[in-house]
């Protein structure tokens, strides 16, 4: 990505494969910088797998960073065992 996404030029596109967290993340802080984002998700509806999610702490700075960081740590709870 040489290009810039500064200036008289229409921004970046960028093409991102994946919806799930990665590419999501990625997505995000792509437009966060001026990138024009288009996600491609094979599946056909986003549900949910698994019981939760685990994210350490180093999670939370990276949500900070794409300015999310409210949003996601307001439901969180810390587990009783
Ligand atoms: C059954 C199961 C249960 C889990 N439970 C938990 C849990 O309880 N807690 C926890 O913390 N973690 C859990 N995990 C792990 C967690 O899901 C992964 O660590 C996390 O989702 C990885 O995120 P990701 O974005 O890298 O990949 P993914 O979440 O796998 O996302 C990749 C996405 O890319 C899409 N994709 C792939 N190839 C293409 C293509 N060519 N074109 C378009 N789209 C494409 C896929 O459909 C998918 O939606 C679980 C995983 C599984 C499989």
């Amino acid at each position: 990505m040489s290009e810039s996404t500064s200036g008289a030029s229409s921004p970046s596109q960028v093409l991102v494969a994946g919806g799930g967290i990665g590419g999501l993340a990625a997505a995000l802080a792509l437009v966060r910088q001026g990138f024009k984002v288009k996600v491609l998700e094979q599946s056909p509806e986003i549900g949910e797998i698994g019981a939760g999610i685990q994210l350490g702490p180093n999670a939370f700075h990276a949500f900070d960073a794409l300015g999310v960081g409210e949003k996601t740590g307001a439901p969180c709870s810390p587990t009783t065992w």
